[in-house]
């Protein structure tokens, strides 16, 4: 059995696709999913210590409990967290890929942005991780 983790924002109009499309795509039979208000926001920020804390915690149980190798981070159209335009998500979304990277190096981290009529892209270069 094999697992993803996902941290993505707490609108449930996300959950399915994101959840549909990270087992698809990564080719996982489960996802664990870290919820938190306008996620890509708060990690490209790094506003809130007690929220960062717990999102680094929870990607470390996947990881080690659940031999997670995949961690995907996500924005969405119509953030009611954060009503940013696309390209600031996009943006926070790359921040935010870099800052899980630096967790933990062995795990590969996936930027993943959801439109308007809630389909799924993976919007992040590997190259792009400095
Ligand atoms: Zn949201």
């Amino acid at each position: 059995m094999f697992f993803a983790a996902s941290i993505n924002c707490i609108d449930g109009r996300v959950q399915s696709p994101i959840t549909e499309f990270i087992k698809n795509n990564g080719k996982v039979d489960y996802v664990d999913v870290i919820t938190v208000p306008g996620c890509d926001k708060l990690l490209a920020e790094r506003g809130d210590d007690f929220a960062l804390d717990l999102i680094k915690r929870s990607v470390e149980i996947s990881v080690a409990k659940h031999g997670s190798r995949c961690v995907y981070i996500s924005g969405h159209d119509d953030c009611a967290a954060n009503p940013a335009d696309k390209e600031t998500h996009l943006a926070q979304i790359r921040k935010a890929v870099r800052l899980i990277s630096s967790w933990n190096p062995a795990v590969r981290v996936i930027g993943l942005w959801v439109e308007e009529t809630w389909q799924v892209e993976e919007i992040t270069e590997l190259s792009d991780v400095s």
